[in-house]
């Protein structure tokens, strides 16, 4: 529906990170966009800001920013480039749901916001999403992308005597099963973050070796280490990227490292995942963007090879028993 909002046409192009779901590129694609990427930041995996401008053509569009783990991106400098080039700002938020840039909510600072229901994420109905509009001469016309490309919501509203087809659409709208199931969550989703948030503490407690207080963790954490058979070297998460807890992972110094700790945790009946296969290295861009696929992005390669996600739900028992 973004891309449909902000009328991408074929060869129009499309700023994104490499290091995200397939679903961000797919959106634009599915309108005829080529899709150009953005590296990482060397300590965090959101986009590189300042590696933006030098890949605005006339034909750019749009900048889609994915706010990896919930952890803002730099959105106010990528406000004021899009600004400059007269571009729209897409925030892929899926994973942002209650954390905050500067005070302001994620999915409320770009023109149009994407949010993720699917059951990975921290509130979740199964499947589904919800689209942020922040400006609002979009508004009118979402609505009847939305029901399937009729004014059926002005009908509704007592607008017109009866609704018909004046546009494209689909069905975008979720069941109203599926919208309770999500609703009781919403409900709860103090006490749903505030469970998440004592999670990732203990986490970061486990694996901070620098903290004194927390021995016993420590400890549990030498003993997974010392399974391994070379020497594993971690870099933890920084305090300042707890975002609103969606994730914890850990970052290894190679791919070998990272498989190897996955197999220790594995047989202690922990599962932990990897994810994100660099899109520009991806099958589809080989064929389609063969110019994206010649581009080294080695922050989006190391976050691809290196991270470890642990498991983070609300019903995780206490992190020390791990
Ligand atoms: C989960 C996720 C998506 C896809 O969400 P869907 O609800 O499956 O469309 C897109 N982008 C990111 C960053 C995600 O984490």
């Amino acid at each position: 529906m973004a891309a449909l909002l902000c009328d991408i046409q074929p060869g129009d192009e499309v700023i994104l990170p490499s290091f995200t779901f397939v679903s961000t590129a797919n959106a634009f694609v599915l309108r005829g966009a080529k899709i150009v990427f953005v590296d990482s930041i060397a300590d965090h995996p959101n986009m590189d800001e300042s590696l933006i401008e030098e890949l605005i053509t006339p034909k750019t569009k749009a900048i889609v920013v994915v706010h990896y783990a919930g952890v803002p991106c730099e959105m106010d400098g990528i406000l004021s480039i899009a600004t400059k080039h007269n571009l729209w700002v897409i925030e892929d938020a899926a994973q942002g749901i209650d954390s905050f840039y500067k005070e302001k909510a994620l999915g409320s600072i770009g023109h149009l916001s994407c949010f993720s229901f699917h059951e990975t994420k921290n509130i979740q109905s199964g499947e589904g999403g919800l689209l942020g509009i922040n400006d609002t001469d979009l508004i009118r016309r979402a609505e009847i992308l939305w029901e399937k490309g009729t004014d059926r919501a002005a009908f509704f509203r007592g607008e017109v005597n009866k609704y018909g087809w004046v546009d494209i659409g689909s069905s975008f709208l979720p069941s109203e099963v599926t919208a309770a199931f999500l609703w009781a969550q919403l409900e709860e989703l103090k006490s749903i973050q505030s469970r998440r948030l004592s999670i990732w503490d203990s986490y970061f407690q486990l694996f901070d070796k620098g903290s004194t207080t927390t021995e016993i963790l420590s400890e549990t954490y030498q003993k997974l280490l010392s399974q391994a058979s070379g020497k594993i070297d971690i870099t933890w998460q920084r305090i300042e990227n707890k975002g609103n807890a969606h994730m914890f992972y850990l970052l290894f110094q190679n791919e070998t490292e990272r498989s190897e700790f996955s197999t220790i945790l594995k047989n202690e009946g922990v599962l932990s995942v990897f994810h994100y296969q660099s899109l520009h290295k991806s099958e589809y861009s080989k064929k389609h963007f063969p110019d994206q696929y010649l581009r080294e992005l080695p922050n989006s390669d190391r976050y691809s090879d290196c991270l470890l996600r642990l498991p983070i739900f609300y019903e995780l028992p206490e992190v020390s028993m791990l």
